[in-house]
């Protein structure tokens, strides 16, 4: 504190413990004014604010008051150092436990030096990826990107996720859209409903597949499509990998529960 803030506190005391100030007083204006500097000199490096709680609570009985011989009263500074300091040191020590107790698990640094996400990120980052749809395969891609200086293992090598580069991805079948949607058990209980079909993917490889000219019609042999708009995307078909495996079925059930409910068009086509 500094001296207009040891006034502050000085008057603070004084109004609490008037008879020190009877006694400051008492001992004559040069004493008086050498030991109120004195005490100025105590308090200097005392925050203002703290040395104010202690008056405070000495005034309350919190803290041991400054003893009434005058050998005693003479230390009122230093015992207010004193006992501010050990405020403040338990201040501290009480904040740093609380911070420990409080404290979150230790986070997995964000990023490894290549810019990588953590295993732990990307794993987290995976898992919404594929809730809202993905293929594991597609949120990897997607979280670790690539480095296109490093060729990908050979299980990586297709441009295209989706038909692995064979331009025709197999999806579940408007028929059993349709039958899920009257009835999702039949499609879970009869292997009869569960058909695929066919379909050009969006990609490039895709496109050979499509016949897309205006001017001219396909030719009689092209066993092709003739518009995109039957070109695969998440969104729009289902792929399949197995009508026999349960997973895939129950994949397929999600699959279709997020882009429709059952009977709430009845019979209509998907
Ligand atoms: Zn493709």
């Amino acid at each position: 504190m500094n001296q207009q803030e040891f006034v502050t506190w000085w008057n603070d005391y004084a109004g609490r413990f008037p008879s020190t100030a009877i006694w400051v007083r008492n001992l004559g204006e040069e004493p008086a004014k050498s030991l109120l500097l004195t005490w100025a000199e105590v308090l200097a490096d005392t925050p203002l604010r703290d040395a104010l709680r202690v008056n405070r609570a000495m005034a309350k009985g919190e803290l041991e008051p400054v003893g009434s011989y005058d050998s005693q009263r003479e230390k009122t500074a230093l015992c207010v150092r004193r006992a501010a300091a050990r405020a403040i040191a338990d201040r501290k020590h009480a904040e740093v436990a609380q911070a420990r107790t409080s404290e979150p698990a230790r986070p997995l640094p964000a990023n490894r030096p290549n810019g990588l996400p953590s295993i732990a990120e990307a794993l987290a980052q995976c898992q919404r990826l594929v809730k809202s749809g993905r293929t594991w395969r597609e949120a990897v891609n997607e979280v670790i990107p690539v480095d296109e200086h490093e060729p990908p293992p050979p299980y990586e090598r297709y441009k295209c996720p989706y038909c692995r580069d064979r331009g025709i991805v197999i999806v579940w079948h408007h028929e059993s859209v349709r039958v899920w949607r009257h009835d999702p058990s039949l499609i879970r209980d009869k292997r009869g409903h569960r058909l695929t079909m066919a379909v050009p993917c969006s990609c490039e490889e895709g496109e050979r597949h499509l016949w897309l000219s205006e001017d001219t019609p396909p030719p009689k042999n092209f066993g092709g499509w003739t518009t995109r708009d039957v070109c695969y995307t998440p969104d729009r078909y289902c792929a399949v990998k197995s009508t026999t495996d349960p997973e895939d079925v129950e994949k397929f059930c999600q699959w279709c529960e997020e882009h429709f409910r059952p009977h709430d068009t009845g019979m209509e086509h998907g």
